[in-house]
């Protein structure tokens, strides 16, 4: 059945936060996208105009290490929106037990997340939902960030769906607390933790609830202070907790080299004024020191 005069509707890929995705083909180009199908429910009639002029907007972001919005029209109600279509993503490659990940792979890896992410924090725009599934990978072995946008135009998911609750894992300390005014440092923690998924091959801060999050943040990187992060009393849902001290970093990442231990602190600092930005962070000497990134053809994926 043809949607919209042009896309060839095959198998559901799965279900995503915001709806069903499927997997189609674009008569128009031949080409095989995915479709993701957005139920606009309570918004009443349609979709708001806020909405179509920021889905407007993330057409125009194209980027090597973006996937591409190709169109987004709505349908019967619901508003479909129509990705490049790609093979695999992240969490399968850390989660496939045959797959070997190289000190040159996993640099090559968190590289092209930061470069997708610098991309879109230079046009202001935020991911706010990263984890491994949202970094998907394509034919050539290029990583590109899915969803971008989507938090802000859609609401953020969280709690919604019960699949979402992997989401609390990537979240910055700075959003546990309840801020609205959080900034792209949001993406960069979540790349840390990322990053540190693909040093562990298992996620990093695995919190079962929101509070239990920050628990394990604060076991990992000591409780915050107010001179290492000034603003964090001010924030709406603040509490003050037990103090635990940092153990050493090293004793969590027993094999990361030391330019990767550096970059990753720096990732991870609390204060998101004093955290490194995504620009910075590719700047860092761990990109430039031995070994290069592997060359995306080359990175191992799951068979
Ligand atoms: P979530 O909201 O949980 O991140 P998504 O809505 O992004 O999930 O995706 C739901 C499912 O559709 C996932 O299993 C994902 O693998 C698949 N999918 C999403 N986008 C694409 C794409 N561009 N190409 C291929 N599969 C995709």
């Amino acid at each position: 059945k043809k949607v919209a005069d042009r896309y060839l509707k095959r198998e559901v890929l799965g279900e995503g936060t915001y709806g069903v995705v499927y997997k189609a083909i674009d008569t128009k180009t031949g080409q095989t996208v995915a479709i993701k199908k957005i139920r606009l429910g309570k918004q009443k009639e349609g979709i708001n105009f806020t909405a179509l002029r920021e889905i407007k907007l993330l057409k125009e972001l194209k980027d090597p290490n973006i996937i591409e919005l190709i169109d987004a029209f709505p349908h019967k109600g619901n508003l479909h929106l129509v990705f490049e279509f790609m093979e695999t993503d992240l969490e399968a490659v850390i989660r496939d037990r045959n797959i070997f990940l190289s000190p040159a792979d996993i640099k090559s890896y968190i590289q092209m997340t930061l470069k997708g992410l610098a991309f879109c924090h230079k046009k202001w725009v935020l991911h706010r939902d990263m984890k491994p599934n949202n970094l998907l990978i394509g034919p050539n072995g290029q990583l590109k960030l899915a969803d971008f946008g989507l938090a802000r135009i859609f609401g953020s998911p969280d709690r919604k769906f019960t699949h979402q609750v992997f989401a609390r894992w990537y979240r910055a300390p700075e959003l546990l607390f309840g801020t609205k005014q959080y900034g792209s440092g949001v993406d960069v923690w979540a790349a840390a933790c990322i990053f540190a998924e693909l040093l562990l091959r298992r996620p990093f801060l695995q919190g079962t609830s929101d509070i239990d999050q920050l628990g394990k943040i604060f076991a990992a990187f000591g409780t915050p202070t107010s001179s290492q992060w000034p603003d964090m009393v001010y924030l709406p849902d603040y509490v003050e907790y037990q103090y635990v001290p940092a153990p050493p970093l090293r004793s969590l990442f027993p094999m990361a080299s030391d330019d990767a231990l550096d970059l990753l602190s720096k990732m991870f600092t609390y204060d998101p004024k004093v955290r490194i930005s995504v620009q910075q962070a590719l700047e860092h000497r761990y990109f430039s020191s031995a070994p290069p990134p592997t060359d995306p053809p080359k990175l191992p994926r799951p068979n």
